[in-house]
């Protein structure tokens, strides 16, 4: 145990509370991308960077750069987000530019061999217009501005409205990416809460991730025959809501039989609509939503393959139509095959273990996937909760994550790699 990183991590964990009592009601944090709380976080962090002899940048998307100069210009880049969901908590986001601060303390002062640059991602949680990553979807050159030009909060203001309040024009954002790729990125860390039960099952307080989840999200409509429940016979239905029933649960043996004891795979349909919806009637219209996950994408592929099969069994089983609507996809993003080695090398010196999971969320690290070698490292969720004031990690494992993220910061901007 090094007790100099130790004793950053007990400074981490004051900032975080110091924060947290600045920008939380009773209800939670309420640092909501744009508004008046979250540049109140903003500034207070401002205030701790600046005695280290540090400036913070803005670049055309908002986000906040604080960079210290190393003997090369090969640079480490720790990133977070400052800003929450309304009620949200005190680590999601929060935790990673506290944990980059605390790299900034360790070697202020100093000359690392590489150079640092801290990033505080703007609009990571896309609470208020409903696009997430906004920032650093804008650095990583894939956000498509004319897409979130017409979003809207719920108080009818435009997001370039809110933007402009902000001093950052909409139609400029994407000159984030030419900064970006200015910078010669060595490595991209990020420290984040799990945000998931995976960790407290297996009582581990810190993890390394292995990459983000690609998303297969659709709408599923199944279409047969509206019939009175009383005189329809059950051979003579065309019942769409068993259809969909059926499917989801086909759905869910499929996410079964993918999941091996290494690569985990979820799927959810989280929306079923009915019509209709009477209860003497005999379903004539059933839409069911469905969101597989996973990291592998042949993998992820092949899940898709077997449930539009699943789907089209059940259809023909009960005597119904059934067409699938694209919402929402995304690749796989795994992580750098070294910097997880590196960050599994840290985790096991703190804490004796180094459990490896993938990440559920999508979260500001996949979006620099594309541009650098990437890796994130997750801190234990008490009971599994996040987005809420309920959410926690005790204190003793909070200590060795931030422990051995600073580890895992040392040895990627003191050359090991
Ligand atoms: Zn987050």
């Amino acid at each position: 145990m090094s007790e100099p990183l130790r004793s950053h991590a007990g400074r981490t964990i004051a900032d975080l509370k110091a924060l947290a009592a600045l920008t939380s009601t009773a209800d939670g944090a309420q640092r909501i991308a744009w508004a008046q709380t979250w540049r109140d976080a903003r500034e207070w962090f401002r205030q701790q960077v600046e005695p280290l002899g540090l400036a913070i940048e803005t670049d055309a998307a908002g986000n906040n750069w604080v960079r210290l100069e190393g003997d090369s210009p090969d640079t480490v880049i720790i990133g977070g987000h400052l800003d929450s969901v309304p009620n949200g908590g005190w680590l999601d986001g929060a935790l990673g530019v506290m944990a980059g601060l605390a790299a900034l303390r360790l070697y202020a002062g100093k000359r690392p061999v590489r150079s640092i640059a801290v990033v505080d991602w703007a609009d990571e949680e896309g609470a208020r217009f409903g696009r997430s990553l906004l920032g650093s979807s804008a650095a990583s050159g894939s956000l498509d501005v004319n897409e979130v030009r017409a979003l809207t909060d719920s108080m009818g203001i435009s997001l370039p409205d809110a933007l402009r309040e902000n001093g950052i024009d909409l139609d400029r954002m994407r000159e984030a990416h030419t900064a970006l790729k200015k910078i010669r990125a060595h490595a991209y860390l990020e420290l984040h809460i799990e945000q998931g039960p995976v960790l407290e099952a297996m009582n581990k307080p810190t993890g390394v991730v292995l990459g983000t989840f690609g998303v297969e999200r659709h709408m599923i409509r199944f279409v047969g025959q509206a019939a009175h429940s009383g005189s329809t016979p059950i051979p003579m239905r065309r019942d769409a809501f068993l259809a969909a029933a059926e499917t989801a649960l086909a759905c869910r043996e499929i996410a079964r039989r993918y999941t091996t004891p290494d690569a985990r795979v979820v799927c959810t349909a989280g929306v079923v609509k009915v019509e209709p919806g009477i209860v003497t009637a005999v379903p004539g219209v059933c839409e069911m939503s469905l969101d597989q996950r996973a990291l592998d994408a042949p993998v992820l592929a092949r899940m898709l393959a077997d449930a539009k099969a699943a789907s089209e069994k059940a259809a023909r089983e009960n005597n119904v139509s059934v067409e699938w609507r694209t919402l929402w996809r995304i690749e796989p993003r795994p992580f750098d095959p070294r910097l997880i080695e590196l960050c599994a090398d840290a985790v096991r010196e703190v804490t004796g273990d180094a459990p490896r999971l993938p990440s559920g969320p999508l979260h500001d690290a996949a979006e620099m996937v594309p541009h650098m070698p990437v890796v994130m490292m997750f801190a234990y969720s008490s009971n599994g909760l996040s987005h809420c004031k309920e959410e926690d990690t005790p204190e003793p494992y909070l200590l060795q994550t931030i422990e051995a993220f600073l580890r895992l910061v040392r040895s990627t901007t003191d050359a090991r790699i």
